[in-house]
């Protein structure tokens, strides 16, 4: 079975997948790209579920603007060549605060299963983790951004040797990418993404 149809698979549980009784469903996830690049998100928003597409927002008009001005592809096409996952693939709901409400160890530990195999299944040279919740998945780094962007670091995930490159979250309640050191270190951060070998892979395979 090619690793495409193993993905297609996954994505058929992931649609079946009803662990959470907590969050607000659908599950929402991207097409089976089998990728050297991984993203990980932290969760999908109010509006993914219905549009049925990870980053299909505000957050990810900006992620996606990051994106072109670090490899100059469309959204179009960064979607067609890179992975996208999540550390949670449903809605968590509101928080009391008025944001989105992050997921919880319960709903990440229920959705972790399926981005353990996603790591195995890709083998990715890059995994990308998207704001704070994903970088402390990833690296288990807790704690600032200011020391994790910016910089390229190698680490095992889900027992698989990957490069990681992190990037804040997109999300129009975050300022900290539009003021220093913020706005310097994403820079960094988009440069070394544009000059890693798994991102000319990702785009000339
Ligand atoms: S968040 Fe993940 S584990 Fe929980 S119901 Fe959704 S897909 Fe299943």
């Amino acid at each position: 079975m090619s690793v495409e149809h193993k993905l297609r698979v996954l994505h058929e549980a992931l649609d079946n997948c009803r662990a959470c009784s907590t969050v607000i469903g659908p599950v929402v996830h991207g097409p089976p790209v089998v990728s050297p690049v991984l993203i990980v998100g932290q969760a999908p928003g109010p509006r993914e579920g219905k549009i049925g597409r990870p980053f299909a927002w505000t957050a990810g008009k900006t992620l996606f603007k990051w994106f072109e001005q670090a490899t100059g592809q469309t959204e179009e096409r960064v979607r067609e060549r890179i992975y996208f996952s999540a550390v949670a693939r449903c809605f968590p709901g509101k928080a009391k605060s008025g944001g989105d409400r992050k997921p919880d160890p319960t709903e990440i530990a229920n959705c972790r299963p399926f981005l353990e195999k996603e790591t195995t299944l890709l083998k990715p040279l890059l995994v990308v983790p998207v704001g704070t919740l994903a970088i402390e998945q990833v690296l288990t780094h807790k704690g600032p951004l200011a020391p994790v962007i910016g910089k390229r670091f190698q680490t095992t995930y889900h027992g698989h040797l990957t490069d990681v490159i992190c990037l804040p979250h997109p999300s129009g309640a975050s300022t900290w990418h539009r003021v220093s050191p913020g706005k310097e270190l994403l820079l960094k951060a988009l440069d070394l993404i544009a000059a890693h070998p798994a991102i000319q892979q990702a785009f000339t395979c």
